[in-house]
């Protein structure tokens, strides 16, 4: 029987009973050993160890992308430094001239790689809000990939991936899928047919707010031998100590997602009876347009809420007055961030395409962590009050 998720966090595929020479490697240590080494002594000429150089490879940097590789159901994953190095990696798969077809409401630092880096190297997109446009019209000779996150960040947009692989494949077409906001243990976007997921490590993987990390996840054998070629020339794969970090936020995935999930609900339920708070956007609820699809394609509705205030006045305010939440970048740890995507984390989206995507100035983002749920209450009432 295969593993379940939350036993492959901690133990990869490792069932067996080990034998000597397995349970004598690494000194049988439980915790995955760091291996601070550029460099990789040879037994003798024509012979290696399987590692020769840390920018190839590292031991370290090797469990955790396997660990990775099982929980995305991929054959290969790549770890990077940062979650914009891995999106930066996978844009130079592409070459000058192609065409991509982006969502609207992307990662500010997605959406400013394009705009600013990609299309320097001839690479061209076209945006569409990818939950509900009609996405295929938009396919050009030139086409090479679809590129979402889903649910979308900030806005929570939900995209049928399923529906989008099927219009992708049918023009021979990857589709990208960037799973940072669910993590593989809520979804895996290539059991629904995706043909590359991205991540930003440094959120609910790491899960702790102490290190950055990035991935990239493929099915395909083509792309793997290109990826790997490309981590070994530019150099951006994650350093040991990092790799350690995040293997060990991995051991509590389950956990700190199953809490963060349970936490987020209460909260959204009573967000939605605060008389200053216009809206609440989360998939979970019955009312969000992509409910039924999360629900069909996802095997929970995540730890991030959107929500918008009556003025902007009073999100600032907001942002002032929270005490145990913490006014700050990034998502996904155990530690409730509130964010202001305006001036924040979409601040470098164009500000026609940030209202248009709904981003408006009375909006806020909240990534709810692991705390008492009556305790991250009491601290947004005191915020919120007059
Ligand atoms: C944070 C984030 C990124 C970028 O990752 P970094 O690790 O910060 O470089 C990409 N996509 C999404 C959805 C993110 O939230």
């Amino acid at each position: 029987m295969p593993l379940s998720i939350e036993t492959k966090c901690l133990h990869l595929e490792k069932t067996e009973k080990l034998d000597e020479a397995a349970a004598c490697l690494h000194y049988g240590a439980i915790s995955f050993p760091i291996y601070q080494t550029a460099t990789y002594a040879h037994p003798g000429v024509g012979k290696s160890t399987g590692f020769d150089y840390s920018r190839l490879q590292n031991p370290t940097r090797e469990q955790l992308e396997k660990i990775i590789c099982a929980l995305e159901h991929g054959t290969d994953a790549v770890a990077l430094s940062s979650g914009m190095a891995a999106i930066a990696l996978l844009m130079e798969i592409f070459k000058p001239g192609d065409h991509l077809i982006v969502d609207s409401d992307l990662y500010g630092g997605t959406i400013r790689l394009f705009d600013n880096v990609s299309i320097k190297n001839g690479i061209n997109f076209t945006r569409a809000n990818c939950a509900n446009d009609e996405v295929e019209a938009l396919i050009k000779p030139e086409t090479k990939a679809i590129y979402i996150e889903t649910p979308t960040n900030p806005m929570m947009n939900v995209t049928d991936i399923q529906a989008m692989a099927e219009i992708a494949h049918r023009h021979n077409l990857l589709l990208i899928v960037d799973n940072t906001f669910m993590s593989p243990y809520f979804q895996t976007p290539l059991d629904l047919g995706a043909d590359v997921v991205v991540h930003s490590g440094t959120k609910f993987l790491a899960g702790h707010n102490d290190t950055l990390a990035g991935f990239i996840i493929v099915k395909d054998e083509a792309l793997k031998e290109k990826l790997r070629f490309l981590i070994k020339t530019t150099g951006s794969g994650l350093p040991p100590f990092d790799s350690w970090l995040v293997l060990r936020g991995i051991k509590t995935l389950a956990v700190r997602m199953e809490k963060a999930q349970e936490n987020a609900a209460k909260i959204v339920e009573w967000l939605k009876t605060q008389k200053c708070v216009t809206k609440v956007i989360y998939p979970g609820l019955s009312e969000h347009p992509g409910h039924k699809v999360m629900k069909k394609q996802s095997r929970g509705f995540g730890a991030m809420v959107t929500f918008r205030l009556n003025t902007v006045e009073k999100a600032l305010n907001v942002l002032e007055k929270v005490r145990l939440i913490k006014y700050a970048e990034s998502l996904g740890g155990v530690e409730t961030l509130i964010t202001y995507p305006t001036t924040q984390t979409h601040a470098d989206v164009p500000e026609e395409l940030r209202l248009k995507n709904g981003i408006t100035p009375e909006t806020l983002r909240l990534s709810v962590g692991i705390e008492n749920a009556d305790d991250l209450i009491a601290d947004l009432a005191q915020a919120l009050k007059d």
